[in-house]
């Protein structure tokens, strides 16, 4: 099931993909509203979302992010793949070399994330070394406190595809995180949610991004150095995860700094996020 968040005759609606292609419109304000709805009606609704309410082409209306504003900061995973660990390090073995056997956790800044053919603003002001880094990211749907790895899956709603935009310079001058990957407009998202049904627990989908057209990335979401179980399970524990909580689970090798020299992106350059079985997040660099 895919779920959508669109804009039709000025306003936003909460959609579903119906099997005839269309889009039925859902009775929700918001894809938090379907979020943080009870599992058990949300389950109803999304049952009988096919039948009711109006049906909308796509020639009508703009895709949105599917959560274009987050309740709360997006929750991120840092060099959990093997290959994009090791070209952070020697990017800057200072800023990027951490603790073995311990996943790296800090959160981005995510007030108002742009969906599919939105700009990326690249602050090129401030910014001298701004890069992508497309990745799956896990929806929760239902409050996650201190739940074990088996039930971890009982707690996703479904996947999305996010594009972490970073300032490098800021990332690694700052020390945090937070300012460098937190800038307006950093968080492309979209193009839809994916209920996790449509996949394997873990997912293990084909994951690529192309800049103006070559490919950089390319990998596997079940390569995963700390897997999805793992993250829900150790973050809940102490720390209640609410329904709606965003965790993109890291990028693989192939951002630019992996490259030497580093291939930084530039006004006009387009991304191209893909998620095999999400689809296609596109923007160009503002
Ligand atoms: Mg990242």
């Amino acid at each position: 099931m895919k779920l959508y968040t669109v804009v039709w005759q000025g306003q936003e609606v909460v959609c579903v993909e119906n099997p005839s292609g269309k889009l039925t419109i859902l009775p929700y304000r918001s894809m938090n509203d379907l979020l943080t709805d009870d599992p058990e009606s949300r389950k109803m609704v999304l049952e009988g979302g096919y039948a009711c309410a109006g049906t909308l082409s796509w020639e009508e209306v703009r895709v949105l992010a599917p959560i274009p504003r987050p309740r709360q900061d997006v929750i991120c995973l840092g060099m959990n793949y093997q290959k994009h660990k090791a070209e952070a390090e020697q990017f800057d073995t200072q800023a990027f070399t951490r603790e073995q056997g311990r996943a790296v956790y800090f959160s981005k800044r995510a007030t108002h994330c742009p969906g599919p053919g939105a700009p990326i603003p690249g602050h090129f002001d401030m910014v001298d070394s701004l890069d992508y880094e497309t990745e799956l990211a896990v929806i929760l749907g239902r409050e996650a406190k201190n739940v074990a790895q088996e039930d971890a899956f009982d707690y996703v709603f479904g996947y999305t595809i996010v594009n972490d935009v970073s300032a490098r310079n800021l990332q690694t001058g700052h020390k945090q995180w937070y300012f460098g990957k937190g800038l307006d407009g950093f968080t492309p998202m979209g193009p839809c949610i994916v209920t996790k049904e449509a996949f394997a627990q873990p997912p293990a989908q084909a994951i690529r991004t192309w800049i103006n057209g070559e490919l950089r990335q390319e990998a596997v979401t079940d390569e995963l150095i700390f897997g999805i179980a793992h993250v829900i399970s150790e973050l809940s524990q102490g720390m209640t995860l609410q329904a709606g909580t965003i965790i993109a689970t890291g990028t693989p090798a192939g951002v630019g700094m992996g490259f030497d020299p580093p291939k930084f992106l530039q006004k006009g350059d387009i991304v191209r996020c893909q998620i095999e079985g999400i689809g296609v997040l596109e923007n160009t660099v503002e």
